[in-house]
């Protein structure tokens, strides 16, 4: 059974490129470190600071750093995926070296080990 590289290839540049634009949208990458992204507050409408508008600045702030963390996690997953085609690796469990599932990576094409491993890293 062969892993057909090129299928999952444009699914994992797909999610990468979708990922990347949702991440614009909630933060903006570091100019220092181009791998790492900065979250940034939503602007907000008007330019009174009473407490309850800093309040809202700051829970939007939070929910901005938590789906730019999660979206970064995800990012890294898919772009650790794809360096894996370049180095012949793709699709091979970390953690006992056997082939992943093909339905396991149809769902989910950055998946880093088979099923049975799936709670081992
Ligand atoms: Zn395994």
């Amino acid at each position: 059974m062969t892993t057909n590289i090129e299928h999952f290839k444009a699914k994992l540049e797909e999610e990468q490129a979708r990922l990347e634009q949702e991440l614009s949208r909630v933060a903006r990458k570091n100019p220092t470190n181009p791998s790492e992204w900065i979250p940034m507050p939503n602007e907000h409408e008007g330019s009174q600071a009473d407490e309850n508008v800093v309040a809202d600045a700051i829970e939007e702030y939070e929910d901005n750093a938590a789906i730019a963390s999660a979206l970064e996690k995800r990012l890294n997953d898919v772009r650790s995926g794809l360096d894996k085609m370049k180095h012949n690796v793709f699709g091979i469990c970390q953690i006992c070296k056997k082939e992943i599932e093909q339905d396991r990576l149809e769902a989910n094409p950055a998946a880093r080990t088979c099923k049975e491993h799936i709670n081992s890293l």
